[in-house]
């Protein structure tokens, strides 16, 4: 059945690796390896057990899905009672008051004065007017669609604070459907009405895995595979993309026809000891750090169904926090607990002091009355992820299509949400099925659609 039976070695086990990984088995290829360097599976996408009895995310995970394979293979790695079913509400916490997310179509709810001149802001800027988005940077998209209030007052500092860049090193091509473009009739109306309007609205819902956190997806899936294919805890160091070998951490040796690497594209190409880059292909990035807080009691009432709120001010480190224990009962060691999750950006431009982080995420809780200072707190938990976040910097789109070139012709697909670099395809569905495409594309030539036409693939409903 495999392509003259060619040897398909993946590095990485999370979900892009995984998903390559289930293709070939289901389409019957044994001739395949797969290297994690971790002591598990699931990548970004993993989750972690503490010893209180809490289970923490790399950052609340949402299920969001493009396809329908990705749909099927959920339901099949975890029975419907194995789910629980949330409505999205997500929010902004701004101006000492809790505001539904997007702010553009509720800044009704704002103070009158900052409602005003995001109102005059929408008036005087060029809306729906063409945009050139080939010259254009992320701050002059921003000032394009939303005009000088809004900009100000939300979209330039949360922003910096997500991306942990201003807006103005960020290119404009990325933004997609992740950023809802305003639709100014409808701002005036809501304003003038009064009314809340949500993103979230009816039948905008999510699940998440009853137990075990988000990770319990890719473990369901890892559990899949032949065992003696799936190699954790073992790392590619180094390797020789004229001889097509791979040089692992622990002394292994692999040879391969077809690479589907899911590793950092700037860090692959770096370790290839026949042609490396001269110097380090200029990628940018920036880092996570999680910072979980495990409660005895139950949720203030004002948290008591939030899923996510996203944090533009500075009283606090976060860009966003997620009621963790709201996702699954199971998040917590039982009842009378819950618990609050905060992503808190790092970059070289925005450093991070290790030594203060939890101290001031702990404060800024306080600050924004999340938690109160009598609040029984049981357990903290911190993670970093180094690489989180791929920016999509101004200039992305020619480096990378140089360097994904420059692979495919050395049989290497370097896929996923760091492999390829594209922040507006590198949620867990774009993941596993750019690891699915790159599969049929080495065995039937079919295309990476994922890969080559985010825009299609993020115009498909999503659920
Ligand atoms: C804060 C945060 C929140 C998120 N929220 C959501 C969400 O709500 N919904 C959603 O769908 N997605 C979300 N994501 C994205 C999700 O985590 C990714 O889509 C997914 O993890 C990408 O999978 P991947 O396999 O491409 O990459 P990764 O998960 O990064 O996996 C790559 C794997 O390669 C391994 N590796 C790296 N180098 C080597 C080496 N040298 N040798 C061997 N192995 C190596 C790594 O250890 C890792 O396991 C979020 C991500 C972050 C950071």
């Amino acid at each position: 059945m495999q392509k003259e039976n060619k040897k398909i070695v993946i590095i990485g086990a999370g979900p892009c690796g995984l998903g390559a990984a289930r293709r070939l088995q289901e389409l019957g290829c044994d001739n395949f390896e797969l290297y994690e360097k971790n002591g598990y599976v699931g990548g970004l996408a993993a989750s972690f057990a503490d010893t209180k009895g809490f289970t923490w995310d790399i950052g609340g995970h949402v299920l969001f899905s493009h396809y329908d394979y990705y749909d099927r293979l959920m339901q099949e790695l975890i029975p419907p009672e194995g789910w629980v079913s949330h409505e999205r509400e997500s929010w902004i916490w701004m101006r000492d008051r809790f505001i539904p997310y997007p702010l553009q179509y509720n800044i009704g709810r704002l103070p009158q004065r900052d409602m005003l001149e995001c109102l005059a802001g929408l008036m005087q800027c060029s809306g729906n007017a063409s945009f050139d988005f080939d010259r254009s940077t992320f701050l002059d998209w921003i000032m394009h669609s939303f005009g000088d209030g809004l900009a100000r007052h939300f979209m330039i500092p949360y922003n910096k604070k997500v991306w942990a860049y201003p807006p103005e090193m960020l290119d404009a091509h990325w933004i997609g459907e992740r950023v809802a473009v305003p639709d100014i009739r409808r701002i005036m109306d809501n304003s003038i009405a009064g009314r809340d309007d949500c993103a979230w609205g009816p039948n905008n819902t999510f699940s998440f895995p009853l137990h075990g956190g988000t990770g319990a997806i890719w473990h369901a899936l890892a559990a899949r595979l032949p065992a003696e294919k799936l190699h954790t805890g073992v790392a590619l160091h180094a390797w020789d993309s004229r001889k097509k070998v791979l040089f692992f951490e622990n002394g292994d040796e692999q040879t391969y026809d077809f690479l589907i690497s899911t590793m950092p594209v700037d860090q692959l190409l770096m370790a290839d000891r026949a042609e490396p880059p001269g110097e380090r292909p200029p990628f940018i990035s920036s880092a996570t750090n999680i910072i979980g807080v495990g409660l005895r009691g139950t949720p203030p009432e004002k948290l008591a169904t939030k899923c996510w709120m996203y944090f533009p001010e500075e009283d606090n480190p976060f860009y966003r926090v997620t009621v963790f224990s709201n996702y699954s009962p199971n998040n917590v060691p039982g009842e009378g607990y819950w618990s609050l999750m905060g992503e808190v950006s790092e970059s070289p431009l925005k450093p991070v002091d290790a030594d203060k982080l939890l101290d001031e995420a702990l404060q800024g809780f306080r600050n924004t009355g999340l938690i109160e200072d009598d609040d029984a707190i049981v357990t903290t938990w911190t993670h970093r992820a180094a690489v989180a976040y791929p920016t999509p910097f101004f200039g992305r789109d020619a480096l990378l299509n140089r360097w994904l070139d420059h692979l495919k012709r050395l049989d290497v697909y370097s896929r996923g949400r760091f492999g390829a670099w594209k922040y507006e395809v590198a949620n867990m569905d774009h993941a596993v099925m750019q690891g699915v495409e790159a599969v049929e594309n080495i065995l039937f030539g079919t295309p990476e659609l994922t890969l080559q036409a985010p825009g299609l693939i993020n115009s498909k409903r999503l659920r």
